[in-house]
């Protein structure tokens, strides 16, 4: 079984041929429990003969009787492509820590732009952790809106509005302090809009914090309590509680150098999948304690201990995915698209 990948070309070594690939899509996406994608049997068998291609399994529920392959109804659904090329491209969707343009990845992978491309935005759509298994955000859970699309061009003598009233997209971000966040496009930043949106994404029983846009008092009422910060008059913590929104702002500064650097040229309809791509990466940290001892110059020393985040394994990234990728399978347009039956 493969635990690790250091490189692209680790992926090569570890499974010279397509079959090396396949098992291994195999085993992370039905693990011992092989399923049919159309109806969910548990019961099929291999097809065999010099005609069948490999991989190919027949459902033998009596209704179904569907034959299907690892990919049927995943976002690799009917691939041409060699399925390494796909293993080297989630790769390197997942190990770059500002996300990857496709003229890049095109060059590493030595596919076409429009490959790459579309081999993202396959990826991303697995990336959707709005309805995480994991749960619901707990805890202190800083909630905050984030203005993205990238900066207004410059023009000479005009000072661009900055926040509410630019007319950029707005996306909801919440961000727990345990190191969970969720980021979802919003149409605006209406009370009633966000409301059910927080309620499904955090538990009742968590701390709230905020700053002091009104839409929030009302919404505020349905967890246990509430906190704020107001932030137009320069107050990053609040004095008496000491409530502060800096996770929730650290994950804006991750999602706006996302959209700045690497994503500057995107259409606002394939806007959500970039943000589900960087709150997976966000989401798929572990902390790591790290011990640093200091001598003073008298001699006398101490240690400090810090947290830092790290990126959990690759491989583990990419079982996570990969095991939820049933059922999002994208079609492609005659024009290069992307289409979702
Ligand atoms: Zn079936």
């Amino acid at each position: 079984m493969i635990t690790e990948l250091k490189s692209v070309r680790d992926v090569w070594k570890k499974m010279p041929t397509q079959r090396h690939a396949r098992l291994f899509l195999e085993n992370a996406i039905w693990g011992d429990d092989r399923f049919c994608p159309h109806c969910g049997s548990l019961s099929s068998r291999p097809l065999c003969g010099a005609s069948v291609r490999a991989g190919l399994y027949q459902c033998a529920e009596k209704e179904c009787r569907s034959q299907f392959t690892v990919t049927t109804r995943t976002p690799l659904h009917a691939t041409k492509l060699d399925l390494r090329i796909w293993i080297a491209a989630m790769f390197l969707v997942l190990t770059s820590s500002k996300g990857i343009s496709s003229v890049v990845m095109s060059r590493i992978l030595g596919v076409n732009q429009k490959t790459a491309w579309k081999l993202g935005h396959a990826i991303r759509e697995m990336m959707d952790d709005r309805q995480s298994i994991a749960g619901r955000l707990s805890g202190v859970v800083e909630v905050d809106e984030a203005f993205v699309g990238g900066k207004p061009k410059f023009r000479h003598g005009v000072k661009n509005k900055r926040g509410r009233g630019t007319g950029k997209p707005i996306a909801l971000v919440a961000a727990a302090r345990n190191g969970q966040a969720r980021a979802i496009l919003l149409p605006n930043t209406q009370g009633r809009t966000m409301k059910p949106i927080m309620e499904d994404w955090i538990d009742p029983g968590s701390v709230l914090v905020t700053d002091k846009n009104p839409s929030y008092r009302k919404i505020g009422t349905s967890f246990a309590n509430h906190h704020t910060v107001q932030h137009n008059k320069r107050q990053y913590a609040n004095r008496k509680t000491g409530a502060h929104i800096n996770t929730v702002e650290a994950v804006n500064a991750v999602v706006q150098r996302a959209l700045i650097g690497v994503y500057h040229r995107l259409a606002q309809k394939h806007l959500q999948r970039y943000l589900d791509e960087i709150i997976w990466r966000w989401n798929h940290r572990a902390p790591e304690t790290r011990v640093r001892t200091r001598k003073s110059a008298s001699g006398r020393s101490s240690s400090e201990t810090t947290i830092v985040w790290k990126p959990i394994p690759v491989v583990d990234q990419m079982r996570g995915l990969l095991c939820e990728a049933v059922g999002r399978q994208i079609r492609r347009t005659p024009s290069w698209g992307l289409r979702w039956p």
